[in-house]
């Protein structure tokens, strides 16, 4: 989208537009300007890495040039590795028997030096990272013994989660977790890892693990709560029975009814369910010591919670993909300075949500404890404490 459009969508945001200018110009690489193909023949290794980063994930492409520079290297390759596991994991024109084989060998393929995989991937990117994936194990295999080992490890656990859950079903609470420890929450704990391999953070970091599963349980849930329609329209269905079929028989109905009351009160029981995960990913926040690293962190988690703000009692969800504006992205990503900033915001968008949750008859009951929870750990003494 344009500067000129997203400046308009902030107009009445006065403090967005100041971000946003400045974010534009600085703002690169740019995406269209990177032809991946081009880049397998004429770039260095890690270089082809650092293009292939901003095509498959721009937006994570942003963020991790927030990290010193040795552990921009190993995020990046570890963000890759993992990228190229999803691939083959989400193409569904492949043999499942070969499928089932790459994902569990995955993790010693990323020490070939030569290893690459034609015609698989539903988008030409993907396919391109496949095809030249020699160029990311090659830069796997330079990182050091320390950062392998994690990558690897996390590899491993993930391919094998993924190939034993082929045709898993998400029906209880449990299960979505389960499904989110997968693909996200061990993200989380793979780079408390990294981290604490680096010796920019504590040794101790690295052994906290339910909090780092948390921070990617939180992402993720957000990612799947915004993705309904996306996602229901191929048939991919990640919302929890147990969350929804109390409000309708079937998961069409949220579609064919976005504005009804039952549409909407389990929108919001998944975002209850999502902005459960809050105090442990302040916790974990609060842990950091580089200030690096805590942006890297900071910033998605912020980002987040203001994608659940707007996607409140909204039936757009049903509708589209519901965004927050790149105005409050940039603004997000200015003011992301350390724990005290990051608090102030996260009490703005809890109070913003709390404003909403107030004014809709779609509220959750059982909602209002986990704002109080998130208050607490926030370090807010409750002014108007809630009697249950
Ligand atoms: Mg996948």
């Amino acid at each position: 989208m344009s500067t000129l459009k997203n400046l308009i969508k902030s107009a009445s945001h006065p403090s967005e537009l100041k971000a946003l200018l400045k974010f534009s110009i600085s703002e690169k690489p740019k995406q269209g300007e990177i032809n991946l193909a081009e880049a397998a023949l004429t770039r260095s290794d890690m270089a082809f890495c650092f293009d292939a980063l901003t095509k498959v994930s721009r937006s994570f492409a942003i963020v991790i040039q927030q990290l010193p520079q040795e552990l921009k290297e190993a995020v990046g390759i570890f963000y890759l590795v993992l990228r190229g596991l999803d691939t083959v994991e989400d193409d569904m024109k492949l043999d499942e028997t070969e499928k089932e084989r790459l994902l569990r060998n995955f993790y010693k393929s990323c020490y070939l030096s030569d290893f690459t995989l034609t015609g698989i991937g539903d988008t030409e990117d993907y396919r391109l990272l496949l095809q030249h994936f020699d160029k990311v194990t090659r830069s796997f295999i330079q990182l050091k013994p320390e950062y392998k080992e994690v990558i690897s490890d996390i590899c491993f656990r993930m391919g094998n989660g993924m190939a034993d859950s082929g045709s898993y079903k998400i029906t209880t609470i449990q299960d979505y977790d389960i499904y989110c420890h997968y693909v996200a929450g061990l993200v989380g704990q793979g780079l408390s890892q990294l981290f604490s391999a680096s010796g920019f953070e504590a040794e101790g970091l690295a052994s906290e693990m339910t909090i780092a599963n948390s921070m990617g349980l939180f992402l993720q849930k957000t990612n799947i709560t915004r993705d309904f329609l996306e996602d229901f329209e191929v048939n991919r269905i990640f919302w929890p029975n147990e969350i929804w079929d109390k409000h309708h028989p079937a998961l069409s109905l949220f579609k064919s009814m976005p504005e009804s009351s039952t549409s909407l009160k389990g929108l919001n029981c998944m975002i209850e369910d999502a902005i459960r995960h809050l105090p442990d990913c302040i916790n974990y926040l609060s842990q950091l010591q580089n200030m690096q690293i805590f942006r890297f962190c900071a910033i998605p988690q912020l980002m987040a919670i203001a994608t659940l703000v707007e996607l409140y009692d909204n039936p757009e969800v049903f509708r589209k993909n519901v965004k927050i504006r790149k105005g409050l992205s940039a603004k997000i990503m200015m003011e992301t300075r350390d724990f005290e900033s990051t608090k102030q915001m996260m009490l703005h968008f809890i109070e913003e949500l709390e404003e909403k949750m107030q004014d809709s008859k779609n509220t959750p009951a059982t909602m209002w404890g986990s704002i109080c929870q998130i208050k607490l750990a926030l370090g807010q003494r409750l002014t108007n404490p809630i009697i249950f």
